[in-house]
């Protein structure tokens, strides 16, 4: 027998937020801007280069330009990296935002007396910086970032702590996120109830493994009516 959904927990980057719309828009003005303060090159081998070095190093690099800028003059030059780093931010403040009916959803599932909450691979301080630009760390019952436990999805430790914060059982959650391997084998190793989220970084993914595949997230609304109405006809 089915248990109620008392909580939707989501992964954030490219689930709540598009992610890597962000970062190619925040790493093209952070070139612009270099050009402009005299930096050598073309721009689309230098934002190859960039991209280059987030996946030797980690996409949430936060040396990545100065790499970039020893790798190309063999010294930091400050004008430079003050230059980038301003293009950077100018375009992750522009481009951070929520994917469409994200706000109207959310809303409607704490109208129904949900909680809600993420569970982010994201390090805690880029983690709350989104959450904050897309104004929904009020709307957050539980946060978990990778410094909580510091292991990433799939591993079952940043599931079971949602559920320890959250005092609820997992039968009681669902959990949506657009990575099979790492968000929907990780909630369901812990025994959530799962949704693929197809507008995100994997939409072509087959064999999901989730209970639910939707392309739309206010589909999640509907999916919590139908399990909870169904509970209350037992
Ligand atoms: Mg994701």
């Amino acid at each position: 027998m089915e248990k109620k959904i008392k909580a939707v927990l989501f992964d954030l980057d490219n689930t709540l937020v598009d992610f890597m719309r962000m970062k190619n828009i925040a790493v093209e003005l952070a070139v612009d801007y270099m050009l402009n303060a005299g930096l050598p090159g073309e721009k689309e081998e230098i934002i190859k280069e960039i991209f280059k070095i987030y996946r030797k190093t980690h996409i949430e690099s936060q040396t990545a330009l100065e790499e970039l800028i020893i790798n190309r003059l063999g010294y930091l030059d400050y004008k430079i990296l003050a230059s980038g780093i301003i293009g950077y931010q100018r375009g992750r403040d522009m481009a951070t935002y929520p994917y469409p009916r994200v706000m109207p959803t959310l809303k409607e599932l704490l109208r129904m007396g949900l909680k809600l909450g993420t569970v982010s691979d994201a390090p805690a301080e880029q983690c709350y910086n989104r959450l904050a630009r897309l104004h929904l760390i009020d709307w957050m019952d539980v946060v978990i970032t990778f410094n909580d436990t510091n292991e990433y999805k799939p591993s079952p430790k940043p599931f079971l702590l949602a559920l320890q914060r959250l005092k609820l059982d997992a039968k009681e959650v669902l959990y949506v996120g657009d990575w099979p391997e790492r968000d929907i084998v990780g909630a369901k190793t812990v025994g959530m109830v799962t949704v693929f989220a197809r507008w995100g970084e994997h939409p072509d993914a087959k064999d999901t493994g989730a209970d639910y595949d939707i392309n739309s997230i206010e589909k999640i609304v509907d999916i919590v009516k139908s399990i909870n109405e169904a509970e209350d006809k037992t």
